[in-house]
């Protein structure tokens, strides 16, 4: 298998856009679907469980795993933690037969663009972007200054999102869903 065989998709998008949501729907209905757990240098929330939604680890051990070249991309998002996709559970996931859903930022779905040529890129867009800053207060679990880093980065990405295949606007979780089915060629 060359990295232009592999069955992914990279759903990329800016801040509280959903993207959570819309792939934790879009899992219900697909459980083939491998959805990647990301390996990140940031704290895990309080919700949150190491392996399950992220492998947390520390700087030394992103930076080791870079090093070994385990990552089939990986970033500094919002200027300030390391995120990155491991290579092996998606070659192994593609090898069962499932395909693997990547939800990164722009700069990594960048990334996935130089080695994967065959994989499906959608950007989830908010209706608005003031839409988004609603999303992103009522979220609540960051302070005000990262918040305003996350709508800065939010710009860039919404700037870009003409270098994806699809554009899917989350104005309704169920209707967005149904799209990427489409697009995915999972109906
Ligand atoms: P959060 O800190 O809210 O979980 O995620 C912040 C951003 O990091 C999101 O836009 C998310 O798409 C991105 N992200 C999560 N995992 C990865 C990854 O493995 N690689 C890259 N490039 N971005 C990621």
């Amino acid at each position: 298998m060359t990295s232009d065989d592999l069955n992914l998709t990279v759903l990329a998008g800016p801040t509280a856009v959903g993207k959570g949501t819309v792939s934790r729907k879009l899992l219900e209905l697909h459980p083939e679907i491998y959805l990647s757990i990301s390996a990140t240098t940031r704290a895990p929330r309080e919700h949150e469980i190491d392996g399950v939604h992220y492998h947390f680890i520390d700087r030394e051990s992103f930076e080791k795993k870079i090093n070994d070249q385990e990552f089939l991309e990986y970033a500094v998002v919002h200027g300030v933690n390391l995120y990155g996709t491991l290579w092996q559970p998606i070659l192994d996931a593609n090898k069962a037969g499932r395909p693997a859903l990547l939800e990164i930022d722009l700069q990594g779905a960048r990334q996935v663009k130089e080695i994967a040529k065959n994989a499906k890129f959608i950007f989830l867009a908010p209706p608005s972007f003031e839409e988004l800053v609603t999303r992103l207060g009522m979220r609540g679990t960051e302070p005000l200054e990262e918040r305003k880093k996350r709508l800065e980065t939010a710009h860039q990405e919404l700037a870009a999102q003409n270098e994806f295949d699809y554009v899917v606007v989350n104005d309704d979780v169920n209707r967005a869903v149904a799209e990427i089915e489409m697009i995915m060629g999972l109906n």
